[in-house]
């Protein structure tokens, strides 16, 4: 009896193939590409040069994926801190940390009436968050006809809604439909601390910050990782590494992974599919034929489409997914000279090309990396503090 085929090993297969091999069936990935990882891999961009070569953050990752799939032995989580600095024209950069008091201390550089309302914003996120969080997790229900226990899901949702209160459950409902700019504006006056929050509610996505809509998507994100501005989570040797752990513990859960194994065709009988056709020809048998592939791909050009309801593939030909992320990357010889970030005092050997001089702020004695630091005589700690202000 063959088991399931999942065609593509990026992560999102990786994970499916662990559970399904955990679930107890003998699970087969077809992967086109040499690595497994998807778009999550990292690359020698050039010689001596390792890098993510397309996503760069891991996002936040459901703790209940890594605690089953032991992810914690497997791979190191780090999570960033600075988590976002926003250079500024004017000089002075903006510096987003983990710890709430201490952004406040670098918002508080830029308005005192903006570091005052930051924690109160934050606050309300991760109470917010604690309602969206499930939603993430759960199936979404069949709304033409749900069954009895995704009725109850849904009750039990709305009495978790009610004990919002009454002013986190407006703002819920208020902020999901608002611009992700119009939001922020709500909140803060200041231009780098607007720009860096609303980011999130245009990520990924093709909205701009002004479309109605962003402020769900802003709200999406921050439910995994409630501290606004960026993304903090990563880990030791990038996402190449985390696709690498998951690919372990799916082999060690009982799936087979096959690289260099391009699926040209899933094989439909009797309106099933029964397996998949490599494009070197060999026929595969499947039980079931799980796609990681993009839809558009597995619905329009892996199956035959007068194998599908014609007005099925007119939905699924209407359904856009264009692209909107594009990434370049460099590999130096040198950090960059940044104008807008101090001067630092080197911590290490690559940063001291880049930086003879101590570490200076340009119009305050105070180090923006680390707000706490006044005093010229000692050295900044924070690594990237020594890339230079320019001249
Ligand atoms: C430039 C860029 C930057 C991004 N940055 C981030 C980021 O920083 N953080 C983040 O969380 N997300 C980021 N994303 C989004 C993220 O990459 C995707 O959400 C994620 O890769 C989706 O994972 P997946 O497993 O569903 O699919 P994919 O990673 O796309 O994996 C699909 C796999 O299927 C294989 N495949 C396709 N067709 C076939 C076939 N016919 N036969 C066999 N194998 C096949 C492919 O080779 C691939 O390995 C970025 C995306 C882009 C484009």
């Amino acid at each position: 009896m063959p088991g399931p085929v999942i065609i593509g090993a990026g992560h999102n297969g990786l994970v499916t193939a662990f559970y399904l091999a955990k679930a107890g069936f003998k699970p087969l990935v077809l992967e086109a590409r040499p690595v497994a990882g998807g778009a999550a891999v990292t690359e020698e961009l050039a010689p001596g040069y390792r890098c993510p070569a397309l996503a760069h953050s891991v996002g936040p990752v459901r703790p209940s994926i890594v605690a089953d799939m032991q992810l914690g032995t497997r791979v190191d989580f780090l999570r960033a801190d600075p988590r976002l600095v926003v250079l500024s024209p004017g000089g002075r950069p903006l510096v987003l940390s983990n710890d709430i008091g201490r952004s406040a201390e670098s918002i508080r550089l830029h308005s005192a009436q903006d570091a005052d309302r930051y924690p109160e914003f934050c606050a309300t996120l991760e109470r917010l968050s604690a309602f969206i969080v499930p939603l993430l997790e759960r199936t979404p229900p069949a709304l033409d006809s749900p069954a009895p226990q995704e009725i109850w899901e849904l009750l039990k949702t709305g009495r978790r809604f009610r004990s919002l209160g009454r002013t986190d459950s407006f703002r819920l409902l208020r902020w999901m439909p608002m611009a992700a700019a119009d939001l922020v504006s709500e909140w803060f006056t200041g231009d780098l601390l607007q720009a860096a929050i609303a980011a999130r509610g245009i990520f990924g996505g093709t909205a701009g910050p002004w479309s109605g809509g962003t402020g769900a998507t802003l709200l999406w994100h921050a439910a995994s990782d409630p501290v606004p501005g960026g993304s903090a989570i990563t880990v030791k040797g990038g996402p190449g590494a985390l696709a690498r752990a998951l690919a372990e513990s799916a082999r060690a859960a009982g799936a087979t992974i096959r690289l260099d194994a391009r699926v040209a065709r899933i094989v439909v009988k009797d309106g099933r599919s029964t397996g998949v056709l490599l494009d070197d020809g060999e026929e595969i048998p499947a039980s079931a034929v799980i796609s990681n592939a993009d839809p558009h791909r597995t619905l329009l050009s892996l199956i035959d489409p007068v194998e599908l309801d014609p007005l099925f593939v007119q939905r699924i030909r209407n359904y856009r997914m264009p692209g909107t992320v594009a990434k370049m990357n460099l590999a130096r010889s040198t950090a960059p000279r940044t104008r807008a970030i101090c001067t630092g005092a080197s911590t290490s050997a690559r940063a001291s090309t880049t930086s003879k001089r101590p570490t200076t702020h340009p119009s305050t004695a105070r180090c923006p990396w680390s707000p706490t630091w006044t005093s010229p005589s000692r050295r900044c700690s924070i690594r990237r503090c020594a890339l230079r202000i320019g001249t």
